[in-house]
């Protein structure tokens, strides 16, 4: 087993020069994968090119690219960017509690047709978001009723969306057995301890994203020191969610380093063993590139 030698990343030693014993974690490569970005977004279409060959460069080995309804018979791009990078980048398709209420029985048809395809790789991402309430609640509910079977029927996992929710949430998640058969993950997990224990209780994985480098994030801090690293997911959530210290601008998929680092920092690991676990979880989960 490797030792726990987290400090070593804040340490100042180590440059040029230095005998052969000196090591600098910060140069060592990581093999990381981002299991949650939305680069067929608008915000991507002038260089996303570039955002790919930065996230190569940065040792992304694969990216999961979450496709959403956008509109009547608009899925967005996610089918078409991942069939552009094959092995590197794989779709989801869902409907985002945020949209629900707005998607009308052809497009409920369309998504049972995109996520049976070979190359879609889960469904969602699905779940409740009360803090918005951008769809009513019983309608975010019957349309995370609604992708968990489907996911079931389809045997593929669920990405799970969750914010203030987290009761109604648990109780769907259970009453649909989601831990079981191909799983899931919820998705920029950023509650407390105790909410991450109840998820890992049920089977599911929990990604977290660059909030994890928030000065306020402190009680995320301690429930990701808390999840054993076989159920541990990282994810950018591109173009969301930019982290420490890029925050203010767009995000995208390299800095998925940034967060894989604060998980090391905080669980006293490598972060090379934080990223290679956390690649490993995102390939068996999403069944990628087998
Ligand atoms: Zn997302």
């Amino acid at each position: 087993m490797t030792q726990p030698r987290g400090d070593q990343t804040l340490s100042p030693g180590g440059g040029e020069g230095q005998g052969e014993g000196a090591t600098v974690e910060m140069d060592r490569p990581m093999r990381l994968v981002d299991s949650h970005c939305h680069i067929d977004g608008p915000e991507y279409d002038a260089d996303r090119g570039d955002v790919v060959a930065r996230a190569k460069a940065g040792g992304l080995a694969k990216a999961v690219i979450v496709g959403l309804w956008r509109g009547p018979g608009d899925f967005g791009w996610a089918l078409e960017v991942a069939a552009a990078e094959p092995g590197w980048a794989f779709p989801t398709v869902g409907v985002h509690p945020h949209d629900c209420a707005r998607v009308g029985a052809d497009d409920w048809a369309l998504l049972e047709a995109l996520a049976a395809r070979p190359d879609v790789v889960a469904v969602g991402e699905t779940g409740l978001d009360y803090h918005y309430d951008h769809s009513p609640r019983p309608a975010q509910r019957a349309s995370f009723e609604r992708q968990l079977d489907l996911a079931r029927r389809l045997g593929k996992p669920v990405t799970v969306h969750l914010r203030e929710a987290q009761q109604d949430c648990l109780a769907i998640l259970t009453a649909a057995r989601a831990g079981e058969g191909p799983g899931g993950v919820v998705h920029c997990f950023s509650g407390i301890r105790a909410e991450a224990e109840a998820y890992l209780a049920l089977g599911l994985h929990l990604s977290i994203a660059g909030i994890v480098t928030f000065k306020t994030a402190g009680a995320l801090r301690e429930a990701a020191a808390a999840v054993p690293l076989d159920r541990l997911l990282v994810e950018t959530d591109s173009p969301f969610l930019t982290p420490v210290p890029h925050r203010g601008k767009r995000n995208e998929p390299a800095h998925v380093a940034l967060v894989v680092r604060e998980i090391a920092r905080v669980k006293r690991l490598p972060p090379e063993e934080v990223a290679a676990a956390t690649a490993a979880n995102a390939e068996r989960l999403f069944r990628l590139g087998a």
